[in-house]
C-alpha cells in the first residue's frame, strides 16, 4: 500500500473505484471540442440558426435551456457525426475518458436508426464492425471492455424498430449484446415494439428499455409487461406508484438512474425529493450513470458523488457493486469484475484511513 500524506477525498476515491457503465450513449459522449470541429467541417450549425455554420466556442456548444434546444443540439451532433471514422474517433475519446475514471466494463448504447436518418449512405454494419475492432484493441492494452446495445429509438416507429432489431441480431459477432428503447416515450408506447423485442430476445439479444423518464409509472409497467425489459433506463417516475416500486424491489429489476441527466432535462426538480434516494431506500436495485455525459456536463464519477451525497459512501459502493450484477457480462467475467472491485475497494478504504 502506498503511504499518503493526506486523507483521500471522496471524489478521488470514487474516481479510482473500478466501475461498470450500463447507461451511456456513445453519441452523447462526444467531447465539446470534437463536436465543434466536426460541425465546422460539415457546415452544421450548432446554435439555433438553421442557416449554415456559425462559430460557437466549445464551452458553449452544449448549452441548452429547454427540451426543444436540447433536441436541436442532439440533431446537430447527429448531423456532425458523418462517417465511420467519426464514430471510431468518439469511441476512442470515450475510452480514454472511461479509463481515467476507472471504468472496467461498459455496455454502450448506439443509435443506428438515428445515424442513418441523418446519413443515409453510412454503412451501419461496417461502422459497428469497425467500432468493435477498435474496442477489442483498446481492451487488449487497457483492460477496458466495451460492448454495444443498439437503441431502437421509439420515434421511428415499429417497422424501423424491427429492422434495427434484425440488424442488431446480425451484429452479435461484432460486440452487439442487446437492444434498447430510447426516444419519445410519451408518444410511442412500449406496445408498438412488442414484435421487435420478441424477435431480438429469440435471436439471443438482451433487452432493456428507457421508461419512466418522460412518461410516468405506467410506461415502466409497459416496458416490463410488454417488452420484458431486463433493466429499465431511468425508471425514476416509478416513484409515482408505490405498488410499482414494491414490485420492482421484489422482482429485483435494476434501474439505470441518471441523476444529472434528470436534473438537466427537468424530469426531477433540483430542490425536490430525489428519486434515487427514495428508490434505494425502498429496496429497489439502482445503478447510477451519466446518460449523455458531454451534453449534460457530467461524468460517471460525478454520478457516484451524487449518490454518495444522497445516501452515503457505503450505499455508493453498494450501487457500484449492483451495476456489476445488473450487467450482461458472463458469470465468469462478472467474477473477475467483482474480484477487481473488491480488491480496489479494500485498498482505497485502507488508504483513505491512513
Ligand atoms: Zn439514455
Amino acid at each position: 500500500m502506498r503511504p499518503s500524506l493526506y486523507a483521500m477525498t471522496t471524489p478521488e476515491l470514487l474516481r479510482r473505484l473500478p466501475k461498470v457503465q450500463l447507461h451511456c450513449h456513445l453519441e452523447g459522449t462526444t467531447p465539446a471540442s470534437t463536436f465543434v470541429e466536426l460541425a465546422r467541417r460539415s457546415g452544421v450549425s450548432t446554435d439555433y440558426q438553421e442557416t449554415g455554420f456559425r462559430d460557437v466556442a466549445p464551452a458553449d456548444v452544449y448549452r441548452f435551456a429547454n427540451m426543444g434546444e436540447f433536441l436541436f443540439k442532439f440533431a446537430a451532433l447527429s448531423r456532425s457525426l458523418r462517417d465511420t471514422a467519426d464514430y471510431v474517433r468518439i469511441l476512442e475519446e470515450y475510452a480514454q475518458d472511461a479509463i481515467a475514471h476507472n471504468v472496467m466494463y461498459a455496455e454502450l448504447f448506439l443509435s443506428p436508426s438515428v445515424w442513418s436518418f441523418f446519413h443515409r449512405d453510412l454503412d451501419i454494419r461496417a461502422t459497428i464492425a469497425r467500432l468493435y475492432d477498435r474496442a477489442e484493441a483498446i481492451e487488449g492494452h487497457s483492460g477496458l471492455r466495451m460492448r454495444f446495445i443498439c437503441d431502437l429509438t421509439r420515434n421511428f416507429g415499429s417497422v424501423r424498430a424491427m429492422e434495427t432489431a434484425q440488424l442488431a441480431a446480425g451484429l452479435q459477432e461484432h460486440g452487439v449484446i442487446g437492444i434498447g428503447l430510447g426516444g419519445d416515450e410519451a408518444n410511442f408506447p412500449a406496445q408498438l415494439f412488442v414484435d421487435a423485442f420478441a424477435y431480438a430476445r429469440d435471436a439471443g439479444l438482451r433487452c432493456v428499455a428507457h421508461a419512466g423518464e418522460a412518461a410516468g409509472a405506467q410506461s415502466v409497467r409497459d416496458a416490463l409487461n410488454h417488452l420484458h425489459a431486463e433493466r429499465i433506463g431511468h425508471g425514476v417516475r416509478a416513484i409515482e406508484d408505490a405498488q410499482l416500486v414494491a414490485e420492482l424491489a421484489a422482482r429485483k429489476v435494476p434501474l439505470e438512474v441518471c441523476p444529472t441527466s434528470n436534473l438537466r432535462t427537468g424530469v426531477v426538480a433540483r430542490d425536490g425529493e430525489q428519486p434515487l434516494r427514495k428508490l434505494y431506500e425502498a429496496g429497489v436495485v439502482v445503478c447510477v450513470d451519466s446518460d449523455d455525459p458531454a451534453i449534460f456536463g457530467t461524468d460517471i464519477t460525478q454520478e457516484y458523488l451524487f449518490a454518495e451525497n444522497q445516501l452515503g459512501l457505503e450505499a455508493a459502493l453498494q450501487i457500484a457493486r449492483s451495476a456489476i450484477d445488473a450487467s450482461f457480462a458472463s458469470d465468469g467475467l462478472k467474477a473477475g469484475l467483482y474480484r477487481r472491485f473488491d480488491a480496489a475497494c479494500a485498498e482505497l478504504l485502507a488508504e483513505r484511513r491512513t
